[in-house]
């Protein structure tokens, strides 16, 4: 890659790239400064590249979010809401059975769920829950619960250790954590914005004993609300330092704050400058971390195109359903078809591949069931 064009105040940190060496905490915030976007899609192309080539990948998944009940009422929030709130729901397990059972019909490999803090929903519900669907199909993915969702159930439900918690809805057919709820780590934007939500340490807890189990994870960022630039890459330099420790994530997932129907509305959102100028930043920084996701149904499926060229090698997936952004006010499709995703990323110079929820990739029916187990923590290649 030649960066000879780059501007004279980016050639140090052009350097590290070619070198494929680590960035640190300020060429970060510079990146997150720059107002050259050319330069700062040579840069995080040059990482995608090195880490994945031209390939980009999506999963056929179905979303699923069992009930919207929660006992907290974070700020940034338009999905939760109280039991008798009339926009309050609770989906029975014999419904999304019946809904998973349908997507597996259009061939998904994973199902991605996660809801609220449920008051009152009981330990035998949840385990009946994964059972359930690990029922319909062995080897689908289940993909469910955040850390504060975990915490939640260790806490007020199984009444136990995170540990034992993530072991029995393991042992019934728990495959991945979901990394939402991380938010902004900083204490000060917490408590302003989710106020009773698990801390940043105790929500790199719940991922860190998971990795510890040989489980594997995503990880996310909500960006573009109270939070400033420094904050945004202490947030990032705290999901590198979980990684060296762990290997345990697959894929990073920035979002930006949707805040149309959110208690901050007032708040501008992150515009498509901001958002490839935070895509490529993270695709440079976490140099630990090998895939990076434009999550569609938040940026919308043109600038998650253009996204392609900021360092990005992963478009999600196909969802069919999705409530929490659509709540919020998004007003993207609320599912994909193969097809659109293969000339999304075809129309952009890029081969698209089919992935499953490790990011291995698969490319006919049958490779499904021959694809090799997740690799233990020792042996992780793609850490
Ligand atoms: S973000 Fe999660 S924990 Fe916070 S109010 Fe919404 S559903 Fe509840």
């Amino acid at each position: 890659m030649n960066f000879s064009l780059l501007p004279h105040e980016l050639r140090p940190i052009a350097e590290k790239v070619e070198q494929q060496q680590r960035i640190s905490e300020a060429d970060a915030l510079k990146l997150l400064r720059c107002n050259d976007l050319n330069a700062l899609g040579v840069l995080a192309s040059a990482v995608r590249e090195q880490k994945n080539g031209n390939y980009v990948s999506y999963i056929l998944n179905r979303y699923i979010n069992y009930s919207n009940v929660c006992i907290l009422s974070c700020q940034f929030c338009a999905f939760a809401a109280r039991k008798r709130d009339p926009h309050a729901f609770e989906l029975a397990i014999d419904e999304i059975e019946a809904a998973v059972r349908d997507a597996l019909q259009s061939g998904i490999t994973e199902v991605h769920m996660v809801g609220g803090l449920h008051p009152t929903l009981d330990k035998a519900w949840y385990i009946e829950l994964v059972r359930r669907i690990r029922a319909l199909d062995p080897e689908l993915t289940i993909k469910a619960f955040t850390a504060i969702e975990i915490r939640h159930l260790a806490q007020r439900i199984f009444k136990t250790s995170i540990r034992d918690t993530l072991e029995q809805l393991r042992e019934v057919g728990l495959g991945a954590l979901t990394g939402g709820g991380a938010e902004i780590f900083d204490a000060d934007v917490r408590d302003e914005l989710c106020r009773g939500k698990e801390s940043a340490d105790e929500w790199l807890e719940v991922h860190r004993t998971w990795h510890q189990m040989g489980g594997r994870s995503t990880c996310t960022m909500l960006y573009g609300h109270i939070e400033t630039l420094e904050q945004r890459v202490d947030h990032l330099r705290q999901i590198r330092e979980l990684q060296d420790e762990t290997g345990g994530f697959t894929g990073f997932v920035p979002f930006a704050f949707e805040p149309r129907t959110t208690v901050l509305a007032h708040v501008k959102p992150a515009s498509a400058v901001e958002q490839l100028r935070t895509l490529a930043t993270s695709r440079i920084y976490l140099d630990n971390i090998d895939h990076l996701t434009a999550y569609w149904v938040s940026m919308g499926l043109p600038l998650a195109q253009v996204a392609l060229s900021f360092g990005v090698d992963d478009l999600h997936g196909t969802i069919m359903e999705e409530k929490i952004f659509h709540m919020a006010g998004a007003n993207t499709p609320q599912d994909l078809t193969v097809k659109t995703i293969e000339h999304v990323i075809r129309e952009a110079g890029r081969e698209p591949v089919q992935r499953d929820s490790y990011y291995r990739r698969i490319s006919s029916a049958t490779d499904r069931a021959n694809l090799t187990p997740v690799p233990q923590r020792d042996e992780l290649v793609c850490a």
